[in-house]
């Protein structure tokens, strides 16, 4: 059953959005911007390479993954758009190839790094 949902996410999520399986979604805390696009695989932002002209450091060729997503998210429903903020855990590179739904579904994707926090309420 594992397999066959991994397929199908993948066949679904690959044309779109350019899904590489990262095993963690969070397209929807990032406006549907797949944040594995960006070549330094960044969750949480920008780095601090970003052109004048919004290119990639790495590819100019792209716009930064993270200048979309803003921009994106801006247009999502109230409570995606508010995850935008959210501090997200590092990318668990166990899970890679893996099926975010059947991980979503079974509490495997909320597992984070020992000592890892996510920011306190102040
Ligand atoms: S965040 Fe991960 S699972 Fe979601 S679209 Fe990107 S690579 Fe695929």
């Amino acid at each position: 059953m594992g397999r066959l949902l991994t397929t199908i996410e993948h066949a679904v999520k690959k044309p779109v959005w350019g899904c590489s399986m990262c095993g963690q979604c969070v397209l929807h805390s990032t406006g549907l911007t797949c944040p594995m696009n960006c070549p330094k695989k960044l969750r949480n932002g920008p780095c601090g390479g970003v052109r004048e002209d919004g290119g990639c450091e790495v590819d100019p060729d792209m716009t930064c993954v993270w200048l979309k997503a803003q921009g994106r998210s801006e247009r999502m429903p109230r409570t995606w758009r508010e995850e935008f903020d959210d501090l997200r855990p590092p990318v668990d590179s166990r899970l890679q190839g893996t099926s975010s739904w059947v991980n979503l579904l079974t509490g495997r994707d909320k597992h984070v790094p020992a000592g890892w926090q996510p920011d306190e309420e102040e």
